[in-house]
C-alpha cells in the first residue's frame, strides 16, 4: 500500500516491525523479501513516484577531492533510487574487492566474497538477468567466439570478465504493483527520515522521525531500522542520531567513517578528435 506522507495528520505515529529508510534498489529488495510474512514492513522513500526537482535538490552537497558531476544530478531520488538512471551492467565483485589493503585506510570488508554467493544468485532474477554464471568460457560457448570473443594480453594480471546487462530494471515502476497491493507493506512516499531517536544506550532506535517538504511530519516506532539511503545517503541519517552526549565521541567517529570510501565510476577522456566537428 503507498501512503502519501504529506497528507498525514501531524504528529501521527505508526507501529513496524520492520522499518526501511530508502526505496532505491537495496530498500525495496529488502521489502519484497518479507512480502506477505507476518512481519509488518514500513518503507520510507523520500521522493514520489515520479521525479521532482524540490526532492531531488535534497541530494545536492559539496563533493571535494577529485572533480566530479553534481551530487544532486548523479543519483536519483524518487521511487527506485538510482536504478531510475542507471545502465543495468552487471558482476558479481572479485575476491580482491574485499582484502585488506594496507595503503587504503580503513580498507577490507568483515566477510568474505563465498558469503554474498547465495544472494548473487537471487539477485540475477531480481534484476531479469540470465542464471548466475560470470565465467567467459561458457559465454563463448554459449554465444559464439564471434560475439564473446577474447582480447590477448601479455600479462596475466589483465583478464578478461564478463557482464550480464539487465534491460535496466527500474525498481519503482517494476516492483510498484507488487508493493502497492502487500498486506503487510507500507510504502511512504514523500517522507524523508530525518532523525534517528535511540534509547540511552544508543543501541538500538527507538523512533525515526520523518518529515515531508510541505512541512508534515510523523515517526515510526520500529522493532528494527534498515539504512538503505544509497552510498553517500547512509552517512547522513547516522550523523543524525539523536542520542545521548555520552555516545557523541562514538558518533564522530562514525560520522567521520560514513560516506567516505564511495565507489563511482571513473570518467576519463580517452582520446580527442581533431579537427573537432560534427562527423560526415
Ligand atoms: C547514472 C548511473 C548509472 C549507473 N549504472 C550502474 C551500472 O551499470 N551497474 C551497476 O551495478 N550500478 C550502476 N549504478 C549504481 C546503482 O544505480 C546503485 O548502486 C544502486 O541504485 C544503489 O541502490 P541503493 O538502494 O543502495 O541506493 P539508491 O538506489 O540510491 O536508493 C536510495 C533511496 O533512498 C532514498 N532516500 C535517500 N535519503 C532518504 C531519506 N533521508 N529518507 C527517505 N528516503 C531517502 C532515495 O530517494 C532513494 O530512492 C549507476 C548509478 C547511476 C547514478
Amino acid at each position: 500500500m503507498f501512503v502519501d506522507c504529506r497528507e498525514l495528520p501531524k504528529g501521527s505515529q505508526v507501529s513496524a516491525d520492520l522499518c526501511i529508510i530508502g526505496g532505491g534498489a537495496a530498500g525495496i529488495t529488502l521489502a519484497l523479501d518479507f512480502h506477505e510474512r507476518r512481519y509488518k514492513v514500513v518503507l520510507l522513500e523520500s521522493g514520489g513516484l515520479e521525479r521532482d526537482d524540490a526532492t531531488q535538490a535534497l541530494y545536492d552537497g559539496a563533493s571535494v577531492g577529485m572533480p566530479y558531476d553534481s551530487l544532486a544530478n548523479c543519483r536519483s531520488r524518487y521511487l527506485g533510487g538510482s536504478t531510475n538512471c542507471w545502465l543495468g551492467w552487471c558482476r558479481p565483485l572479485d575476491d580482491i574487492d574485499f582484502q585488506r589493503r594496507h595503503w587504503i585506510a580503513g580498507s577490507g570488508w568483515p566477510f568474505s566474497r563465498e558469503e554474498l554467493l547465495p544472494y548473487y544468485n537471487r539477485a540475477q532474477s531480481q534484476l531479469q538477468l540470465s542464471p548466475f554464471d560470470y565465467h567467459p568460457l561458457t559465454w563463448q560457448k554459449r554465444l559464439g567466439p564471434r560475439k564473446a570473443s577474447f582480447l590477448t594480453f601479455g600479462s596475466s594480471d589483465i583478464d578478461n570478465v564478463i557482464n550480464q546487462l539487465s534491460p535496466p530494471s527500474r525498481f519503482g515502476t517494476r516492483y510498484r504493483s507488487t508493493l502497492a497491493t502487500a498486506s503487510n507493506i507500507q510504502v511512504f512516499l514523500h517522507a524523508n527520515a530525518t532523525e534517528l531517536e535511540t534509547n540511552p544506550t544508543g543501541r538500538a532506535v527507538e523512533k525515526v522521525h520523518v518529515t515531508s517538504l510541505t512541512g508534515s511530519a510523523f515517526s515510526v516506532v520500529p522493532r528494527m531500522v534498515v539504512l538503505a539511503t544509497g552510498g553517500i545517503g547512509k552517512a547522513w541519517p547516522i550523523n543524525n542520531l539523536n542520542t545521548s552526549p555520552a555516545l557523541g565521541a562514538a558518533r564522530s567517529i562514525r560520522a567521520s567513517a560514513t560516506g567516505a570510501s564511495r565507489m563511482s565510476c571513473v570518467c576519463c577522456r580517452l582520446a580527442q578528435r581533431w579537427p573537432p566537428g560534427p562527423f560526415q
